[in-house]
């Protein structure tokens, strides 16, 4: 079967080296003292296992539960991670978290559709909350979702592994810092070429569309953080060229343009129909920079007009948690916003792309 997971496994095992460990590196195995957020993880599917497994070598979180609508995996869980059973839940009786001290804060991994609920239920029962990308199906969803969080004064941080990469800090860095000169263009390609047609991914009610909302939001993210602004417009054109894989309201394709304030334009591809599509590449007037590959597990690849960026791959999942946890329990400001509101902008896109799609018009944003 061929899936997103084997997709990005694949970028990974193609692109293995011998990581290079600079001192820098070796010296961040200093013991932390500091608090622990303690994570449970809401829907154990293929990505909530992998957050977990990268979370066995975070320094500052923790998995210390589990949330799921299988009793098994559950049980399953409780041996691979050591998690105690009074910190496993059901769907039906998570709201129950409220009670347990030792959970700080609730890692929603379930389908798109899924996530508004889960992550309202979360906030109500008084726990911090991470929800995977994308946020949710719509802005309006998206923005129940960041208001009841606020409400309810808990913190709601995206997903957005890319935020924490080492190559792409970098090339913000560098952007920040002039090297590139004034920014006129990003390209950025996200598609894989997906599977088995009866997965959630193809089904436009768990998934709330097709490859935009699964990989093509990479893109609209990383011309975002590449840029370094909001866009004010956006333009998008849909092929299809399977309508019985992708029915209607699963785009299987989409190219689009986004308009930024300071003049530059962002070209992009999103789709399910192709892989070896994984490529940000943003170009000044002094200077271009590349990822390639951009979004995958790693390693990620950067260079720039002034050479080859060599950093050590990190495991992605491992780094977003640790800075996640100084983020909720420290306050920290990350380089690259996570918060609710950053996955809400990315919604907007998406509404706005889908509208841009469906009427063949340009169509303004305001962020
Ligand atoms: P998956 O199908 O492997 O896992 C989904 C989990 O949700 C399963 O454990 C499943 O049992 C559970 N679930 C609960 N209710 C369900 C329902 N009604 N229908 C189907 N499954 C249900 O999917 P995944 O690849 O783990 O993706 C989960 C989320 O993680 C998605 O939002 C996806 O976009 C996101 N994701 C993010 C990354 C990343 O790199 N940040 C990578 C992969 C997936």
């Amino acid at each position: 079967m061929n899936s997103r997971r084997d997709f990005l496994q694949k970028i990974a095992a193609a692109s293995i080296v011998v990581p290079f460990f600079p001192k820098a590196v070796e010296a961040s195995t200093e013991v932390y003292q500091g608090p622990l957020l303690r994570v449970a993880i809401l829907g154990l599917g293929s990505y909530g296992t992998r957050v977990a497994d990268a979370m066995q070598t975070c320094k500052k979180a923790k998995l210390v539960g589990a949330i799921s609508g299988t009793p098994s995996k559950l049980t399953n869980w409780q041996s691979k991670y050591n998690i105690p059973e009074k910190n496993c839940y059901s769907y039906q009786n998570f709201d129950q978290v409220k009670n347990n001290p030792d959970i700080d804060a609730i890692y929603v991994i379930t389908p798109n559709s899924l996530h508004k609920d889960f992550v309202i239920r979360a906030a109500k029962a008084g726990k911090q909350v991470i929800c995977e990308k994308p946020m949710s199906v719509n802005a309006k969803d998206g923005q129940e979702m960041v208001d009841a969080c606020k409400k309810a004064n808990v913190k709601l941080l995206v997903g957005y592994r890319m935020h924490f990469e080492p190559n792409t800090l970098e090339i913000i860095r560098m952007r920040n810092a002039g090297d590139f000169g004034k920014i006129m263009f990003f390209q950025g390609l996200s598609g894989f070429t997906i599977g088995d047609p009866t997965q959630w991914r193809l089904n436009k009610q768990l998934a709330g569309g097709g490859a935009m909302m699964d990989i093509g939001v990479y893109s609209i993210n990383g011309a975002r953080y590449m840029i370094g602004e909001d866009p004010i417009w956006v333009t998008a054109e849909e092929t299809k060229t399977d309508p019985v894989k992708f029915k209607e309201g699963v785009d299987e394709t989409i190219q689009f343009q986004l308009g930024f304030p300071g003049g530059a334009v962002a070209s992009c591809l999103s789709t399910y129909s192709m892989n070896n599509l994984d490529r940000f590449f943003l170009n000044g007037t002094k200077g271009f920079a590349e990822l390639n590959p951009s979004t995958g597990y790693g390693p990620i690849k950067g260079r720039t007009n002034k050479g080859e960026l060599n950093f050590p791959h990190v495991t992605h999942q491992t780094v977003q948690m640790d800075e996640m946890s100084d983020i909720i329990l420290n306050g920290k400001q990350p380089v690259v916003p996570v918060d609710g509101s950053e996955g809400l902008k990315d919604l907007k896109i998406i509404d706005a792309l889908y509208l841009a799609a469906r009427t063949g018009k340009k169509v303004d944003i305001k962020l």
